[in-house]
């Protein structure tokens, strides 16, 4: 049988980061097995609908490559994929069960349900509906229908025994048939439940694993009764456990946690995200954490999802981030860091490309790029106490002999380039007998004010130019002799 995944966000208007990585995995379950992906939007509660977001389910989708094979934009043979274009459908089956004696008419008003909520002593929120309406007559219900009285329309539970499962992450899971409530499956308006729907969905859809949140756990035993019910056949499924901020708390985005927009905002690459998220829940059996979404493909398989909650750990992305950054080819990470550099360096003639070069090497994210090149811009005003640098066995002294050394030197040289200043200032070292970094580090550090800089006092010097680097060793002189 060929594998059919959905994923089946609610358009909120931003993307989880949960919901990211059931996305992911419903893919990589699908692509790894040679089966077929589904976008289905469920989009029902209409109290719930934002605008546009949709269109960023559309797009998130697309940025990260998980290419659906069906989907509300690109159709398929199992429409229509958007939810609440599919209200037609569900009545139907929820009569065939009324007449399998698996579900039931209730006209029970609001009220009522109140008062049984308030009577029952676990509280409301365990409050399980009474069956009142069950033992309606046939005769009884038809009248109410006929009088047009407002109604839903429930699951049957069954009174005795349990209701088994195997799920892949949490295995065996069995609950006793007595617990469960009645659920309702019809709402009055003549709307599914998302209880409902979504089982009604997966099986026309002929989805065989459905992946979702642990949350969801404890309504599968219903989904299968209803499974069972129709005669059909229940899915495979994958419950994966919370993403989690720390050991108590799971991400919340009400709570400021991260969006994958968010993330975007933020300077994090796309690839690093999926890559990231991809180890969240999985694990690949080997030391490898690198992947891009073709070697996920190749490499996923169910058994390496685990059920202890991952925490989502922001450190171990911005390092993958930069491990992403240097890997890229270059001409791609200018791309990336152009619009960021104009920005910063605006109203200069600096070579973008050059400083992106030093950047590449050294960048977490790309919203680092305006702090660190900066100083490229205009000098900030410094101390002179970073010119003291135990490693490099400089001190505020030596800096002022260095400076005052190197500048005759530079103010020389015609040719002004990397290779010409490396050879320029390598000749003084050796003249002056000192060490190598008691002479760069203080160029360095004159010409970018900062403790620290992407790139050495040569390639500083060659993306500033002559004038300018001459400008700021003098400034560093006349800082040192203060
Ligand atoms: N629309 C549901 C959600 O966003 C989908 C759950 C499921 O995958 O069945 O939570």
């Amino acid at each position: 049988m060929e594998v059919r995944t959905r994923f089946a966000p609610s358009p909120t208007g931003y993307m989880h980061i949960g919901n990211l990585r059931t996305a992911l995995y419903e893919y990589l379950i699908a692509k790894s097995q040679g089966g077929k992906f589904i976008l289905r939007i469920e989009d029902t509660d209409q109290g719930r609908l934002v605008e546009g977001a949709t269109d960023l389910i559309y797009r998130t989708m697309e940025m990260t490559g998980l290419h659906y094979d069906e989907g509300p934009d690109i159709g398929g043979d199992f429409g229509p994929y958007i939810q609440s274009q599919r209200m037609g459908i569900y009545m139907d089956y929820a009569k065939e069960l009324i007449e399998k004696g698996k579900a039931y008419y209730c006209f029970c008003t609001k009220e009522r349900l109140e008062s049984i909520k308030e009577t029952n002593e676990e509280g409301a929120a365990f409050a399980k509906y009474d069956r009142h309406c069950l033992s309606l007559s046939p005769e009884q219900v038809q009248a109410n229908l006929n009088a047009g009285m407002p109604y839903v329309i429930r699951q049957k539970m069954p009174d005795t025994g349990t209701t088994s499962f195997t799920d892949v992450v949490y295995g065996e899971i069995t609950v006793n048939n007595a617990e469960l409530d009645d659920q309702i499956l019809m709402k009055a308006d003549g709307f599914p439940t998302y209880n409902f729907a979504n089982v009604i969905d997966d099986h026309l859809m002929q989805i065989t694993h459905v992946v979702r949140g642990s949350e969801y756990l404890s309504s599968t035993p219903k989904y299968n009764l209803l499974y069972e019910a129709f005669g059909w056949e229940a899915p495979t499924y994958v419950h994966l456990p919370a993403v989690m901020r720390d050991a108590h708390h799971k991400l919340s985005k009400r709570h400021g946690d991260k969006s994958f927009e968010d993330l975007l905002n933020e300077g994090y690459l796309v690839e690093a995200i999926v890559n990231y998220i991809a180890l969240l829940g999985w694990s690949p059996g080997g030391t490898t954490e690198i992947f891009s979404l073709k070697e996920l493909e190749e490499q996923f398989t169910m058994e390496g999802l685990s059920k202890s909650p991952s925490i989502f750990d922001i450190k171990k992305l911005t390092w993958m981030n930069s491990e992403y950054m240097k890997a890229m080819d270059f001409d791609k990470f200018y791309a990336l860091a152009e619009p960021k550099l104009k920005e910063a360096l605006d109203g200069t003639d600096l070579d973008l490309k050059k400083i992106a070069v030093l950047l590449q090497k050294r960048l977490e994210t790309l919203n680092d790029i305006p702090a660190l090149v900066a100083f490229f811009k205009e000098l900030p005003a410094y101390s002179t106490e970073l010119y003291t640098h135990k490693k490099m066995k400089t001190n505020e002294e030596i800096a002022l002999s260095s400076l005052e050394a190197a500048l005759p030197v530079l103010e020389k040289l015609e040719n002004w380039n990397t290779d010409s200043i490396h050879d320029a200032l390598m000749d003084l070292v050796k003249e002056l007998e000192i060490k190598n970094g008691q002479l760069l580090w203080p160029v360095r550090t004159a010409l970018s004010g900062e403790p620290t800089s992407p790139g050495g006092a040569m390639e500083l010097a060659d993306i500033l130019g002559k004038e300018e680097s001459l400008r700021r060793i003098k400034e560093g002189i006349a800082l040192l002799q203060k």
